[in-house]
């Protein structure tokens, strides 16, 4: 069993969060900290720590994850215009909760897509 992190107690609305999209496999609410002005994470319901946990069970509830992203951007306006989906993994990608998770960023133009040294 994966420990629990906020984002399991967001699935089951035990926390509070903007909740734009749930349904038995997948969750998407607003990032607290948006870095672009649509930031929006899409979580796996199932607690998976990394995508080093990943195992082939789970591979309906990460491909939903790509399906829910086309159609929020669709929804929000930026999808003809573009956008980043991001997934990070542990300390050198910079993951600091350790629910898998995708980054929806758009809604301007975001630059490289690495920060270089
Ligand atoms: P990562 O660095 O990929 O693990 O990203 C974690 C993201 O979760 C960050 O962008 C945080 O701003 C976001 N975050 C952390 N806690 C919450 C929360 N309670 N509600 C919404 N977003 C959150």
């Amino acid at each position: 069993m994966a420990a629990e992190t906020i984002f399991s107690k967001i699935i089951r609305r035990e926390a509070p969060a903007d909740i734009v999209y749930q349904d038995d496999l997948v969750t998407a609410f607003r990032d607290i900290h948006p870095q672009a002005p649509v930031h929006i994470l899409i979580v796996p319901n199932k607690a998976i720590p990394t995508v080093n946990d990943v195992q082939p069970a789970d591979e309906a509830a990460l491909g939903r994850l790509f399906s829910v992203a086309g159609k929020l951007a669709h929804e929000m306006g930026i999808a003809e215009d573009g956008y980043r989906l991001l997934v990070n993994c542990n300390r050198h990608g910079g993951q600091v909760v350790y629910h898998l998770h995708m980054h929806l960023l758009g809604g301007r133009p975001l630059g490289p897509m690495l920060l270089r040294p």
